[in-house]
Parts: C-alpha cells; structure tokens; sequence
C-alpha cells in the first residue's frame, strides 16, 4: 500500500487560520504584532521568500515592513539597522534573509538580533533555551515538522527518529525537538558510515541534506513515516529520468521550464513508507506559517499579553 501523503499545504493553513484568529484577539487588546524583514541587496530566491513573508504576514493582520540595505551593506551599517528595530517597540520579530553578502559578517549580525525578536530562532540564546526546555523561539521549518508530526497523529515518544543533516537551522534544532518529545534520536551527516543501515532503524526518519532524492527506498524501514526537508532544483536531463521517468506532470513542468524541484527522499520511497511529505506540499508550506506563529508568540511574550487556551 502506498504511503499517506502527509498534506502541508492543509496543516499550513490551519496553523495560519489559528494565527490570524490570535492577531484578532491581541488587536482587539491594543497589540498588534510587527514583523521586519531585512533583505541585503539582490538574491532573486531571496527576494521571492521575502516576497512570501511579507504577503503572508499582511493576510494575517500582523503589520510587516522591509529594509533593503544595498549589496554593499557594512557591517557596521547592519548592525545599527539591527540596533534601530531591537528599539522599535511595535517591531516584535526581526527576520534577516540569509545568505549575507560576503563582506558581512553573518554570525555577528544574528547575534546582535535582540533574542526576544529572533523569530527565526538562531540566536545562541534561543538554542540554548530549546536545548534545556525552556520557553523561547524555535526555528521555524523544525517547529513545522513536529507540527505535521503532532497533528498527523503520528507519535513521537518511544519512536527511534533517524535525522540525516545536521545544519544549525533544520538537522540539530528538529533532532533537538524529536528529543525534547521523548523520541530516541540519532543525528547523521556525511561522515556517517553505513547510513542506509542507520536510517532503516528509523520509525522517523528526517532528511535535510541538500541532495536530489538520495534516500532511496533501501534506506527505508517498511512502514515508517519520511519527513522531506530538502528542496532541490533538478536541470539536468539524466537526473530528472532517474527521479521522475514517467511521471507526466513533472515531465510536463521539466519540458516548459527547463527545472522541477525534487525532495531529499526519491519518489520511490513512497512504495515503502507508512507516510511521506511530498516536494513540494510538504514541510515548505510550514515554515512561513511558523514565522508567522512566531512573531505572534514573541508579540505575546515580550508584551505581556495572556497566551489563548491551546496556544504554541
Ligand atoms: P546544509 O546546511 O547544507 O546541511 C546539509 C547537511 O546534510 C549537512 O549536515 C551535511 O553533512 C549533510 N550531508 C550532505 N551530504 C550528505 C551525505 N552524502 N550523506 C549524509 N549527510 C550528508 O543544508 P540545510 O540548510 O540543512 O538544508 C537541507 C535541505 O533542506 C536543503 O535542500 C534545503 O534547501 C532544504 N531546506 C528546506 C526548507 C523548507 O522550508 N522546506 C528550509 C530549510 C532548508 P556535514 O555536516 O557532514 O557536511
């Protein structure tokens, strides 16, 4: 029986319909939370996520403004910006759009965002809050995962949870989460030996590695639930056969586009999974909706408005 596909468009939606109704309520109290997204100069991927981030935190009610220093930004230029929206007391989440050009100094720059802001979650402090279970910001496509995983009715206490990746901003924060939820977690990265016989323990099995459909069923326990962070762009011609050889809707897009985008996980693996998050629908659609859930909860925190019954 093939796997069930885990809907993230569906999930992201009742995450945003829940945020919105909360901005309702603490507007009807006088609060209403801002987010600043700061963009340095052009990065056309990057303009097209902040474009996202904007949009949606507008459909929400929650107020948002961008700051688009040039490409040839300082630090020093960055961190007073940095400075000016720690101070804003109307600003409750700062978000700075990565990558950094490569004069900028990029840990000094999140370091300087005020914790209480780090909607993204990669400030020390946060991390260090999650790590020994404290209220704080938790990075946001790690925060989606548990979302999917929690109201897909999938346990996570007792399991043996396999993450393969092992960045700051999705492998170490998810394993971290899976841990913190009782589940038994073994982190991967490319120095790991026999990894498809580590992964096939795997009850969950988290891949955030970069690489166009590298898990192939053989990497996979019968059964298990597949969590596919990656997003890659596939152009090459042989690739795209060894993915998606006859699958007409992604030949179509191939033909027309010249691209498609393609998960960690091969298609495959759907044959053998109990559940799967597809590419795309899956993990993507949850990570605005938890920037959008986190400016909320900083909003709520830092200015003291009383959390709604069953909130994050
Ligand atoms: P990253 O910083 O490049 O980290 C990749 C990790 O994968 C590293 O820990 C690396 O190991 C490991 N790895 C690479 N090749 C491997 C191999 N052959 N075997 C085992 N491990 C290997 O990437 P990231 O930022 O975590 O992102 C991972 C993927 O998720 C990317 O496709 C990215 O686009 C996607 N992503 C999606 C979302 C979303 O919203 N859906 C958000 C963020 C990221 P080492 O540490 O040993 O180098």
């Amino acid at each position: 029986m093939p796997a069930i596909l885990l809907d993230g468009n569906k999930i992201a939606s009742e995450i945003r319909a829940e945020v919105a109704s909360e901005v309702k309520a603490m507007m009807a109290a006088g609060v209403r939370p801002g987010l600043a997204v700061v963009l340095v100069g052009h990065h056309p991927a990057s303009e097209i996520y902040v474009r996202g981030k904007v949009k949606s935190s507008e459909q929400l009610g929650i107020y948002s403004e961008q700051h688009t220093p040039l490409e040839t930004a300082s630090t020093a230029q960055l961190l007073n910006l940095i400075a000016d929206l720690n101070r804003r007391n109307e600003i409750d989440g700062i978000l700075v759009q990565l990558p950094l050009p490569s004069q900028v100094d990029s840990k000094k720059i999140l370091m300087a965002v005020d914790p209480a802001k780090d909607v993204d979650g990669f400030h020390p402090m946060n991390v260090g809050l999650l790590s020994t279970q404290r209220p704080g910001l938790v990075p946001c496509t790690p925060a989606g995962i548990i979302e999917i995983l929690n109201r897909s009715h999938i346990a996570i206490a007792g399991r043996e949870a396999v993450v393969v990746g092992r960045s700051d901003i999705v492998g170490k924060p998810v394993a971290m989460l899976l841990l913190n939820a009782n589940a038994t977690v073994t982190v991967c990265h490319s120095k790991t030996r026999d990894l498809p016989d580590v992964c096939r323990r795997a009850d969950i099995l988290v891949a955030a590695i970069g690489r166009a459909g590298m898990i192939t069923r053989d990497y996979v326990k019968p059964g298990a639930t597949v969590i596919d962070v990656g997003m890659n762009k596939v152009t090459d011609r042989a690739e795209f056969d060894r993915l998606f050889a006859g699958n007409p809707k992604r030949e179509e897009t191939f033909r027309t586009k010249g691209a498609v985008l393609a998960g960690d996980v091969h298609p495959e693996v759907i044959a053998v999974a109990g559940a799967i998050t597809p590419v795309p629908g899956g993990v993507g659609p949850l990570t605005i909706a938890m920037l959008m859930a986190n400016t909320v909860r900083a909003a709520r925190l830092r200015r003291g408005v009383p959390a709604p019954s069953g909130a994050r």
